[in-house]
């Protein structure tokens, strides 16, 4: 693909994924026609070299690994990069019908994440995630995503807040519940038109986990065609670049490990989150299948690398006093190596000096980030499930603008810069020797 086709691509990949439940499904629908298998964490795994494997915790955060022909208990080793698949957003409420006034209905919403509300109003929205249903034999989970747009938070007319732009801050349990009806839907239609859609009874309908989603199509934009611009793309560019660079990839002396995990935007904290177990027992229960001991397995981890991968805050076109001078980062520019002393990112001199060596070696170009030492900045991931599996780890992110936004925007070439580098990662040769020494093949 040349860069304007992987840009592209990621589009497509958006349109499918539009709540982290979808996004995993994404990813299964392009791993699996290649020879990658879904394995279920009740169930017994068998892994030997050679083995592409999928593993999914709550329908929303996957590990997929592929095992490397020569790797042996003794040589045993893991590459990992670590993305997510959530974003904010707005989610639904278990009673989710306001009334009134008038005949209007509205959706009861609340904050998933801490998204940039304004961005919110006024434009099109739909609803995705999962919904239980009731069966014959139990309770099942379908997925909810329906094609059309359902609803819309509007603004109020200038005329009744002369004061809005000097200044603008919505109440979220006034100001942001969806309309969703003028008056045609009496109670109880939001669960009957769930119900229509996924051809179930309505008293079938027992729970959902279902975001507001903005269904406007990401598209490729700019007289040269420089952006790339559309909902969630933080974290889906990273996901994106780095599942096709996982798909493409081929290291036979390495397990090369796909992981995305939900609920960054929430902190992590959750069952499938990067502050979870998930990780750490797919990787032991991995090594134990290919006939390591508990050694071998500490001693593997010893040997292995995280690249965390999470989008990074480009300069603003009418705000650069914001950045730091020298450690900014611009739209097209290449990867970004995230680095802060507060260990917020897990980037330390090795694991900097390792992938810039390894963009330096592939042609890529990259950059550098620190926040502007009197602001705080973000967090992300890669420490958090440093706790849980301690490897030598990095943090990039691809450049972009408006992150949080309803509607973000990036450069329409770092999506194939980070797929090169990101591939390059894992095809290289890592020999880690503790802190002291890495040898790149
Ligand atoms: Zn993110």
């Amino acid at each position: 693909m040349d860069q304007q086709a992987v840009a592209h691509d990621l589009c497509a990949f958006i349109r499918t994924s539009p709540s982290q439940f979808q996004v995993v499904q994404s990813i299964r629908a392009r791993l699996e026609p290649a020879g990658f298998v879904c394995v279920a964490e009740q169930d017994p795994w068998t892994v030997a070299p050679g083995s592409a494997l999928i593993i999914c915790r709550n329908a929303s955060s996957v590990v997929a690994v592929r095992v490397g022909d020569e790797v042996t208990p003794e040589s045993l080793r893991f590459q990992l990069v670590a993305c997510h698949p959530d974003s904010p957003s707005f989610k639904l409420k278990a009673q989710p019908e306001i009334a009134g006034p008038g005949g209007y209905r509205r959706l009861d919403v609340e904050p998933y994440g801490g998204m940039i509300d304004y961005s919110w109003f006024d434009r099109p929205l739909s609803l995705a995630g999962r919904v239980l249903v009731r069966t014959a034999c139990g309770i099942e989970s379908r997925l909810y995503a329906p094609d059309r747009d359902l609803c819309v938070i509007p603004s109020m007319a200038v005329h009744l807040q002369r004061d809005v732009n000097q200044g603008f801050a919505p109440n979220r349990a006034r100001d942001l519940m969806p309309l969703w009806s003028a008056g045609a839907l009496g109670e109880g239609g939001f669960v009957a038109m769930v119900a229509a859609d996924l051809g179930v009874e309505v008293e079938d309908v027992l729970s959902w986990d279902l975001y507001l989603a903005n269904r406007v199509p990401a598209c490729v934009w700019g007289a040269a065609d420089e952006f790339v611009s559309g909902p969630k793309l933080d974290d889906l560019q990273c996901v994106h670049a780095a599942l096709c660079a996982f798909g493409a990839a081929r290291n036979e002396r390495a397990v090369t490990v796909f992981a995305c995990l939900d609920n960054e935007e929430v902190g992590s904290g959750t069952k499938q989150g990067a502050l979870s177990t998930l990780l750490s027992d797919a990787l032991e229960r991995l090594a134990t299948q290919l006939g390591a001991t508990r050694e071998q397995y500490l001693r593997a981890l010893a040997r292995s690398f995280l690249v965390s991968a999470d989008n990074a805050q480009a300069v603003h076109p009418a705000h650069d006093e914001l950045y730091d001078a020298h450690n900014r980062c611009v739209l097209n520019g290449g990867p970004v190596i995230k680095e802060a002393a507060s260990q917020k990112y897990t980037t330390d001199a090795v694991s900097r000096a390792v992938f810039a060596e390894i963009c330096a070696r592939a042609d890529v170009p990259c950059q550098t980030y620190a926040n502007r030492s009197d602001l705080r900045g973000g967090s992300t991931l890669g420490n958090l499930s440093n706790m849980q599996v301690s490897v030598h780890a990095v943090d990039i992110g691809l450049p972009q603008l408006a992150m949080h936004s309803a509607w973000e925007t990036a450069g329409a070439l770092d999506s194939a810069w980070g797929l090169a580098a990101l591939r390059a990662f894992y095809e290289a040769d890592l020999r880690i020797y503790g802190a002291e020494r890495v040898e790149l093949g």
